[in-house]
């Protein structure tokens, strides 16, 4: 590290999902606003800072949300406008270098190492990205920049909201040993509870504690990890991540869906889904699955592999058709999910269907720009009605 300094970034974008939903709606911009499910199984999937200050937090039960935020805006969850914008997050996260390793729609770590010729610093780099992410799209974000992953992580969450923070690698015990001993990776509520034990509550506790005393009371592997992490060592790397395998998209219901009607009008909605989701990536798969949940959390994942790869929604529900055929539909269901797996490459030469050449495409094509002129419920198939409420969705930021 010469001169250059610290090379590894951890960008967190701030309530993605309600920052997301902000965009669409301004309305919504300084009230106490959640994304999640409103219904009796719903629970918080992002909270705006507005929300924080009254205890509101992610995961948490939506009850309990409204409970302590009197007057909270509680707003659907719409998983395929958060996995768009997520893409245009992390194409600006590419421009800067390949090597990006995400850990969510709405998080990663970047490895700049290799960028000391373009910038003199990686703190350069960090206003840059949080600049470009405002500018561009709109969304605010914090920046963490240290000389290894755990340390940048910690230091975007002290740098939010929209922040950005830089741990000089010299500095780094100073700021690390200040921390609540929780704040490290792996420490759940039991390792804090034996910690708290021996008397340890801050990392700097951690790090004055010796490895053996430790090592007894937690065991070799978490012991030496949290010892190590204590010194400020995390010898981890920056993986870019692989292409993506798969494609899916899957839904579970507020109420248990009790009708095969009601199954095949839901099918039919995510492969719509799904097939708008794969036109938009560009990609196109021939392993098509069916993954089915019951009442009684049963699962079952049923496939079925094409000639060509497809990314059109009715190809899609044509051989999600065929699978449905085998299943019983007379139980409660849950949860329904369909997949594209076996992925061509984007751009890959496609077959159309041989019974009408390009109609479906064509089609396809033009609900596509329809929805990206006037919003992914301007248009769709004549059973999905625009009114059904029985609908929630979870996720996470
Ligand atoms: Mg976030």
């Amino acid at each position: 590290m010469t001169g250059f300094g610290e090379s590894i970034i951890h960008v967190d974008m701030d309530a993605f999902f309600v920052e997301v939903e902000r965009l669409r709606d301004p309305g919504l911009v300084a009230k106490p606003v959640v994304v999640g499910g409103a219904g009796r199984r719903g629970v918080v999937a992002s909270a705006s800072y507005e929300s924080r200050r009254f205890g509101v937090r992610s995961a948490m039960p939506m009850s309990v949300a409204r409970r302590l935020c009197p007057g909270l805006v509680v707003v659907p969850a719409d998983h395929d406008e958060y996995q768009r914008v997520s893409e245009l997050v992390f194409g600006i996260f590419r421009d800067f270098t390949p090597i990006v390793e995400g850990l969510s729609l709405d998080e990663a770590f970047l490895d700049v190492a290799g960028l000391r010729r373009l910038f003199d610093h990686p703190v350069e780099i960090g206003h840059s990205i949080r600049q470009r992410l405002r500018a561009e799209l709109g969304l605010p974000a914090s920046v963490g920049i240290a000389s290894t992953k755990f340390v940048a992580k910690l230091a975007s969450e002290a740098a939010k909201p929209d922040g950005l923070t830089h741990i000089p690698a010299a500095e780094t015990l100073t700021f690390l040993h200040a921390l609540p001993v929780r704040s490290l990776w792996g420490v759940g509520e039991a390792t804090r509870a034996a910690l708290e034990s021996l008397g340890v509550e801050t990392v700097g506790d951690l790090a004055a504690l010796d490895t053996l005393t430790l090592v007894a009371r937690l065991g070799v592997s978490n012991g030496n990890h949290l010892a190590a992490l204590a010194r400020g060592e995390d010898p981890r790397r920056v993986v870019p991540d692989a292409a993506a395998k798969s494609i899916s998209v899957s839904e579970t219901y507020e109420t248990d869906i009790a009708s095969r009607e009601r199954v095949d009008t839901e099918l039919l909605r995510l492969c719509d889904r799904l097939g708008g989701r794969m036109r938009r990536s560009g990609l196109s798969g021939r392993t098509i699955s069916l993954k089915v949940r019951y009442s009684d959390f049963t699962t079952i994942t049923r496939s079925v592999t094409l000639v060509d790869p497809t990314d059109n929604s009715h190809e899609i529900r044509r051989a999600v058709g065929l699978l449905t055929s085998r299943l019983d539909w007379t139980r409660p269901v849950r949860l329904l999910g369909v997949e594209v797996g076996t992925l061509a490459e984007p751009g890959s030469p496609r077959q159309l269907t041989i019974e009408e050449p390009g109609k479906w495409q064509e089609l396809a094509d033009t609900v596509e720009q329809i929805r990206d002129r006037y919003g992914s419920t301007a248009i769709g198939p004549a059973r999905l009605t625009p009114t059904d409420k029985n609908r929630s969705t979870t996720g996470s930021d």
